[in-house]
């Protein structure tokens, strides 16, 4: 929905924010929110670039007026709160009229973590540390200042011109302090919502929710950059919600084969039902997923570091003979089963998000190979057969 106030890609009349006009030079839109437009902008003293977040804050109807106006402020304090961390979006300057409200944050021209998965498929589990170090690292400092941001999602997590993460949108955050230790409310984005969240939502007897819940969303984020599939889906809502209830997932074949089990041991300590037991942010940035192979630092293994001599000294011969020997590759399996080949699988999952322009669900018995797999119908042949009879009879 356009904002009624940003219809044609207009600016936002001049005399309602006289003051942003004054210091900032608007440039090309960004993108859209629900009511908000994000446009580049340039800083007249200085000449540094800035994303000028436009917020609408009229509405149709007063009630719903006051109650977005006082959310987006709330959404500016806690902002300001968490602000100050390296991950977290900076707030730089805030304007206000009676229509508008101007966020001017710190631009990150690499856009949306979604946006670059979409169109990567999937990322490595290097590229994937690099990512999900930082969102943990804004998670934690955030959790240690008493905040909960309660809507992390690869949307939410931008990309500066160095490929670093931003958090960004509090809109949904909320502080934890002694008059609010726990959450009740039902918000957030279905797919990354806690088991606790919708339990606290569901029971009355449920002791809510805390900070726990963006812990979770995280391990959901780490599930869906390393396959490009989310961790809890199903195209009836209730079955998935039921589904994230029960902590039911799995590290599904073969996507996962290549997948090492440190990996797949943080998400499982992420993804963690009872929010007690779950790992918190600060613990998993101890995890052996950020540091190397799992090795101790303080005790020497050497039946391990021999073996880490023998792969290192095989993979080197392998990179040497790279060139004249390829990947052993058998017609009879790239015939029967496409999408067992890695390569193949990244060219299938390339393809279906070009053709689909979003992520095409792998169920238990569905395989993204089907879409392209050009075999003859079986009436087509069937028509071919009976004309062939007709033919060899007349
Ligand atoms: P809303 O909260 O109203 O949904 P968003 O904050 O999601 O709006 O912003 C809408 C779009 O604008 C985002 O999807 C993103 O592409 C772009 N955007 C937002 N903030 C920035 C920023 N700091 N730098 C670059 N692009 C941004």
């Amino acid at each position: 929905m356009v904002p009624k106030h940003i219809q044609d890609d207009e600016l936002p009349g001049k005399d309602v924010a006289k003051e942003f006009y004054a210091h900032y030079e608007p440039k090309e839109i960004l993108g859209r929110g629900v009511s908000s437009t994000v446009r580049r902008c340039i800083e007249k003293d200085t000449g540094r670039e800035f994303a000028a977040k436009i917020i609408d804050v009229s509405s149709t109807d007063s009630a719903n007026e006051s109650t977005f106006l006082e959310a987006t402020r709330r959404e500016i304090v806690i902002l300001r709160k968490a602000s100050g961390h390296n991950h977290i979006i900076e707030l730089h300057d805030v304007f206000e009229s009676t229509t508008f409200i101007f966020l001017v944050l710190e631009l990150c021209p690499h856009g949306e973590l979604f946006d670059y998965l979409t169109s990567v498929v999937t990322l490595s589990e290097k590229k994937t540390r690099h990512i999900m170090k930082q969102v943990l690292e804004a998670v934690a400092f955030i959790h240690d200042h008493g905040v909960v941001h309660r809507d992390i999602k690869p949307e939410n997590i931008l990309l500066d011109e160095k490929f670093n993460v931003k958090i960004t949108d509090f809109g949904f955050a909320a502080e934890l302090g002694p008059t609010e230790p726990r959450l009740r409310d039902l918000l957030g984005t279905p797919g990354y919502l806690a088991p606790e969240l919708l339990k606290a939502s569901m029971y009355e007897n449920e002791p809510g929710y805390g900070h726990e819940v963006d812990v979770w969303a995280c391990g959901v984020v780490m599930y869906t950059l390393l396959v490009g599939f989310p961790p809890f889906w199903h195209r009836k809502q209730m079955i998935m919600l039921r589904a994230i209830m029960e902590g039911r997932y799995e590290f599904k074949s073969p996507e996962w084969d290549d997948i090492t089990e440190t990996a797949k041991d943080l998400i499982t300590k992420m993804l963690t039902v009872d929010p007690a037991k779950r790992i918190t942010a600060r613990q998993a940035l101890q995890h052996a997923f950020f540091h190397g192979v799992g090795q101790s630092k303080q005790s020497f293994n050497a039946r391990r570091a021999f073996h880490l001599a023998c792969i290192t000294v095989r993979a080197m011969i392998r990179i040497q003979r790279l060139r004249f020997t390829p990947e052993m590759i058998t017609t009879d399996i790239v015939i029967r089963e496409p999408y067992r080949i890695r390569t193949l699988r990244k060219a299938v999952d390339a393809c279906a998000f070009r053709v689909y322009n979003h992520w095409v669900k792998r169920g238990e018995v569905q395989n993204r190979a089907a879409l392209f797999e050009n075999r003859a119908k079986c009436d087509l042949i069937l028509q071919k057969e009976i004309r062939k009879e007709q033919q060899a009879s007349a």
